[in-house]
Protein backbone atom coordinates (compact mmCIF):
# COMPACT_ATOMS: atom_id res chain seq x y z
CA UNK A 1 0.00 0.00 0.00
CA UNK A 2 1.44 3.51 -0.79
CA UNK A 3 -0.09 6.49 1.57
CA UNK A 4 1.05 9.83 0.82
CA UNK A 5 0.42 12.75 2.75
CA UNK A 6 -1.28 16.11 1.61
CA UNK A 7 -1.14 18.83 3.89
CA UNK A 8 -3.66 22.06 2.77
CA UNK A 9 -2.59 25.24 4.01
CA UNK A 10 -0.10 26.90 6.43
CA UNK A 11 -0.28 29.78 8.69
CA UNK A 12 3.06 30.58 8.00
CA UNK A 13 5.81 30.81 10.04
CA UNK A 14 3.30 30.25 12.93
CA UNK A 15 2.72 26.76 11.33
CA UNK A 16 6.25 25.95 10.79
CA UNK A 17 6.90 23.28 13.88
CA UNK A 18 3.47 21.66 13.45
CA UNK A 19 4.16 21.61 9.59
CA UNK A 20 7.65 19.49 9.91
CA UNK A 21 5.78 17.54 12.94
CA UNK A 22 3.25 16.17 10.17
CA UNK A 23 5.98 15.34 7.96
CA UNK A 24 8.11 13.60 10.70
CA UNK A 25 4.99 11.31 11.51
CA UNK A 26 3.88 10.81 7.99
CA UNK A 27 7.71 9.83 7.44
CA UNK A 28 7.91 7.66 10.66
CA UNK A 29 4.28 5.87 10.69
CA UNK A 30 4.65 4.58 7.39
CA UNK A 31 3.45 7.00 4.75
CA UNK A 32 5.66 7.24 1.40
CA UNK A 33 5.40 11.10 1.05
CA UNK A 34 4.20 14.54 1.62
CA UNK A 35 2.83 16.71 -0.33
CA UNK A 36 2.67 20.50 0.83
CA UNK A 37 1.42 24.08 -0.04
CA UNK A 38 2.70 27.09 1.23
CA UNK A 39 5.51 26.08 3.04
CA UNK A 40 9.19 26.97 4.40
CA UNK A 41 11.57 25.06 1.49
CA UNK A 42 13.67 24.88 5.04
CA UNK A 43 11.53 22.17 5.84
CA UNK A 44 13.04 19.80 2.89
CA UNK A 45 16.23 20.24 4.46
CA UNK A 46 15.33 18.84 7.69
CA UNK A 47 13.76 15.92 6.13
CA UNK A 48 16.80 15.22 3.91
CA UNK A 49 18.76 15.29 7.34
CA UNK A 50 16.29 12.88 8.58
CA UNK A 51 16.81 10.08 5.72
CA UNK A 52 20.36 10.78 5.47
CA UNK A 53 20.73 10.03 8.77
CA UNK A 54 18.20 7.47 9.75
CA UNK A 55 17.21 6.16 6.47
CA UNK A 56 14.48 5.08 4.00
CA UNK A 57 13.20 7.44 1.06
CA UNK A 58 10.58 9.31 2.27
CA UNK A 59 9.89 12.31 -0.06
CA UNK A 60 9.28 15.98 0.11
CA UNK A 61 7.25 17.67 -2.24
CA UNK A 62 6.06 21.41 -2.23
CA UNK A 63 3.08 21.64 -4.17
CA UNK A 64 1.07 25.18 -5.89
CA UNK A 65 -1.98 23.25 -6.29
CA UNK A 66 -3.33 20.52 -4.16
CA UNK A 67 -6.10 20.21 -6.03
CA UNK A 68 -5.56 19.16 -9.25
CA UNK A 69 -2.63 17.12 -7.47
CA UNK A 70 -5.61 14.86 -5.54
CA UNK A 71 -7.48 14.87 -8.90
CA UNK A 72 -5.11 13.02 -10.32
CA UNK A 73 -4.20 10.83 -7.55
CA UNK A 74 -7.93 9.65 -7.57
CA UNK A 75 -7.65 9.31 -11.48
CA UNK A 76 -5.05 7.12 -11.09
CA UNK A 77 -7.26 4.64 -8.38
CA UNK A 78 -6.03 6.12 -5.37
CA UNK A 79 -8.72 6.96 -2.29
CA UNK A 80 -9.13 10.18 -0.51
CA UNK A 81 -9.45 10.33 3.27
CA UNK A 82 -9.92 13.82 4.61
CA UNK A 83 -9.27 13.89 8.61
CA UNK A 84 -11.58 15.90 9.98
CA UNK A 85 -13.02 16.34 13.69
CA UNK A 86 -16.89 16.34 12.01
CA UNK A 87 -16.40 12.84 9.90
CA UNK A 88 -16.91 9.01 10.28
CA UNK A 89 -15.46 7.32 13.28
CA UNK A 90 -12.19 5.77 12.53
CA UNK A 91 -12.82 2.86 15.06
CA UNK A 92 -16.13 2.09 12.51
CA UNK A 93 -14.01 2.56 9.29
CA UNK A 94 -10.72 1.40 9.90
CA UNK A 95 -11.20 -2.47 8.60
CA UNK A 96 -12.16 -0.83 5.32
CA UNK A 97 -8.97 1.09 4.97
CA UNK A 98 -6.89 -1.64 5.72
CA UNK A 99 -8.54 -3.09 1.83
CA UNK A 100 -7.57 -0.38 0.15
CA UNK A 101 -4.66 -0.15 -2.18
CA UNK A 102 -3.32 3.18 -2.23
CA UNK A 103 -4.18 6.22 -0.10
CA UNK A 104 -3.87 10.03 0.05
CA UNK A 105 -4.51 11.31 3.08
CA UNK A 106 -5.33 15.12 3.54
CA UNK A 107 -4.91 16.99 6.70
CA UNK A 108 -5.60 20.95 6.92
CA UNK A 109 -4.34 23.52 9.25
CA UNK A 110 -6.98 25.89 9.16
CA UNK A 111 -10.45 25.77 8.01
CA UNK A 112 -10.13 23.71 5.21
CA UNK A 113 -12.38 24.40 2.02
CA UNK A 114 -15.98 23.27 1.82
CA UNK A 115 -15.45 20.87 -1.54
CA UNK A 116 -12.40 18.43 -0.11
CA UNK A 117 -15.60 17.00 2.08
CA UNK A 118 -17.43 16.09 -1.43
CA UNK A 119 -14.17 15.52 -3.00
CA UNK A 120 -13.10 13.00 -0.51
CA UNK A 121 -13.57 8.85 -0.61
CA UNK A 122 -13.46 9.10 3.33
CA UNK A 123 -14.28 11.82 5.84
CA UNK A 124 -12.73 10.44 9.27
CA UNK A 125 -12.73 11.96 12.32
CA UNK A 126 -10.31 10.67 15.20
CA UNK A 127 -12.54 11.26 17.64
CA UNK A 128 -14.86 14.42 17.51
CA UNK A 129 -13.74 16.78 19.22
CA UNK A 130 -10.56 19.24 17.75
CA UNK A 131 -7.14 18.23 18.43
CA UNK A 132 -4.18 18.53 15.85
CA UNK A 133 -3.42 17.11 12.33
CA UNK A 134 -0.37 15.87 13.79
CA UNK A 135 -2.06 13.49 16.34
CA UNK A 136 -4.57 12.53 13.97
CA UNK A 137 -2.14 11.62 11.08
CA UNK A 138 -0.41 9.54 13.80
CA UNK A 139 -3.38 7.66 14.64
CA UNK A 140 -5.07 7.12 11.54
CA UNK A 141 -1.52 5.92 10.09
CA UNK A 142 -1.33 3.36 13.19
CA UNK A 143 -4.61 2.13 13.09
CA UNK A 144 -3.90 1.49 9.21
CA UNK A 145 -0.83 -0.55 9.47
CA UNK A 146 -2.10 -2.18 12.97
CA UNK A 147 1.48 -1.09 14.54
CA UNK A 148 3.53 -3.06 12.00
CA UNK A 149 4.86 0.44 10.52
CA UNK A 150 7.13 0.34 13.37
CA UNK A 151 9.13 -2.88 12.41
CA UNK A 152 9.68 -1.85 9.07
CA UNK A 153 13.75 -0.97 8.01
CA UNK A 154 14.44 2.24 7.00
CA UNK A 155 17.35 0.81 4.36
CA UNK A 156 20.25 3.18 3.75
CA UNK A 157 21.06 5.71 6.52
CA UNK A 158 24.19 5.90 8.50
CA UNK A 159 22.79 5.37 12.16
CA UNK A 160 20.27 3.01 13.59
CA UNK A 161 18.55 2.31 17.04
CA UNK A 162 18.16 -0.64 18.90
CA UNK A 163 16.02 -1.12 21.37
CA UNK A 164 17.30 -0.46 25.29
CA UNK A 165 15.32 -0.48 28.69
CA UNK A 166 17.35 2.04 29.66
CA UNK A 167 20.28 4.97 27.81
CA UNK A 168 20.58 4.79 24.31
CA UNK A 169 22.13 2.26 21.89
CA UNK A 170 22.59 3.66 18.55
CA UNK A 171 25.28 1.50 16.10
CA UNK A 172 26.61 2.89 12.75
CA UNK A 173 25.36 1.30 9.89
CA UNK A 174 28.67 -0.02 8.05
CA UNK A 175 27.36 -0.09 4.42
CA UNK A 176 25.05 1.66 2.94
CA UNK A 177 22.01 -0.77 1.79
N1 LIG B 1 -11.11 24.42 12.65
C1 LIG B 1 -10.48 23.75 11.57
C2 LIG B 1 -11.51 23.24 10.58
O1 LIG B 1 -12.68 23.36 10.82
O2 LIG B 1 -11.11 22.69 9.56
C3 LIG B 1 -9.60 22.61 12.13
C4 LIG B 1 -8.18 22.96 12.29
S1 LIG B 1 -7.21 21.69 13.04
C5 LIG B 1 -6.11 22.58 14.04
C6 LIG B 1 -6.14 21.21 11.74
C7 LIG B 1 -6.40 19.86 11.15
O3 LIG B 1 -6.29 18.86 12.15
C8 LIG B 1 -7.76 19.65 10.54
O4 LIG B 1 -7.86 20.18 9.24
C9 LIG B 1 -7.82 18.11 10.51
O5 LIG B 1 -7.17 17.59 9.38
C10 LIG B 1 -7.04 17.71 11.78
N2 LIG B 1 -7.90 17.35 12.91
C11 LIG B 1 -8.10 18.04 14.05
N3 LIG B 1 -8.93 17.38 14.88
C12 LIG B 1 -9.26 16.24 14.24
C13 LIG B 1 -10.09 15.12 14.58
N4 LIG B 1 -10.75 15.04 15.73
N5 LIG B 1 -10.18 14.12 13.69
C14 LIG B 1 -9.52 14.16 12.52
N6 LIG B 1 -8.73 15.18 12.15
C15 LIG B 1 -8.60 16.21 12.99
Amino acid sequence: MVIDVVRIGQRLVRDDRVTTHVALVARAFGANSILMTEVNPEIKDTLKKINDTWGGDFSIKIINNWKSIIKEKKKNGFKIIHLTMYGEQINDIQSDLRNEENLVVVVGAEKVPREIYEFADYNIGIGNQPHSEISALAILLDRIHMGNQFTKEFWGGKRKIIPTKKGKTVVMKETRD
